[in-house]
């Protein structure tokens, strides 16, 4: 089954909650960047949250999340737009545990640091916003970022799974967001039903799918109002990647081809690697203006 998200209405419509199954664009991102345990769960959570919120937005802005903690996996970088994510973690080797069992994510992201968030919604200037990192698990650091920058009333959840090898082998998670307008009562019903929920990792143990995460949530009352696929994507390509290179200027591509005759360029986000011999690299020089230094 593919990797999808479900949003739904709950609380007499003032709620709205997203609820995410995110395994195979986490296990893309395992595999690709060879991740170990805690550097794996720091990103898979990551990009579970970034894919909601992509999805949280009317048209296909693109948004780009950075965590800079200072434990051993930062900083994060995931970008998502309309459900299709990517993303790097510095270190992929990270694999701390807590000594009763269980990944320790906390200890691999730090809890001292910043979450920010850029927002390209295709204006000349992208949003940006931050929040200073609560606790290194990501999920209540996020419900504490829409909380400060966002001033939505939010709760986030994310979890995944591991086998015995250390293949991530089910992730995803949830947000619900708490709409103006929903009444006192509705709030206090969601507060204690959060209180008394059984936490994400262990839905995602149990092979819960979006549906029922919200069901779970809401007690079964919910209308359902849109699924969307998710997955793991780059567009990076090699025109990309000369645009970077031109963009060096003439001195410092005359430069490249004196000293190393070639560029070998790895795309961070999906490990591609585009190579530009001499004759390329010439090219590239020779695109310049005459006149150019
Ligand atoms: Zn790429």
């Amino acid at each position: 089954m593919k990797d999808y998200l479900q949003k739904a209405y709950c609380m007499n419509q003032t709620c709205r909650i997203y609820a995410a199954i995110t395994t195979h664009l986490s296990q893309e991102a395992q595999k690709i960047h060879h991740l170990w345990p805690t550097s794996a769960a720091a990103l898979s959570r990551t990009l579970t949250i970034s894919a909601i919120m992509s999805c949280t937005y009317k048209s296909q802005e693109r948004l780009t999340i950075k965590i800079t903690g200072d434990g051993p996996v930062c900083p994060i970088t995931v970008e998502a737009s309309d459900g299709a994510v990517r993303g790097y973690v510095h270190n992929p080797g990270v694999f701390l545990t807590y000594s009763k069992g269980g990944i320790a994510v906390k200890e691999g992201v730090g809890n001292s640091g910043m979450i920010e968030v850029i927002k390209d919604l295709h204006m000349r200037i992208p949003f940006s916003s931050s929040a200073p990192l609560k606790s290194g698990e990501i999920a209540e650091d996020f419900t504490y970022y829409f909380a400060l920058s966002e001033q939505i009333p939010s709760s986030v959840g994310l979890g995944e799974k591991f086998d015995r090898e250390g293949n991530l082998i089910a992730s995803g998670g949830f947000l619900l967001q708490v709409m103006p307008g929903c009444s006192e009562e509705h709030i206090a019903r969601l507060e204690k039903k959060l209180a008394s929920l059984k936490s994400c990792a262990e839905m995602i143990e149990q092979g819960y799918t979006p549906e029922d995460i919200i069901d779970e949530i809401t007690d079964g009352d919910y209308q359902i109002l849109e699924t969307k696929e998710l997955n793991y994507f780059c567009p990076c390509s090699r025109n990309r990647f000369e645009k970077g290179l031109l963009s060096l200027g003439k001195q410092e591509l005359l430069q490249i081809l004196k000293e190393d005759h070639k560029a070998s360029l790895t795309c961070q986000f999906c490990n591609k690697t585009y190579e530009f011999d001499e004759k390329d690299l010439q090219k590239l020089i020779d695109s310049f203006p005459k006149s150019t230094k």
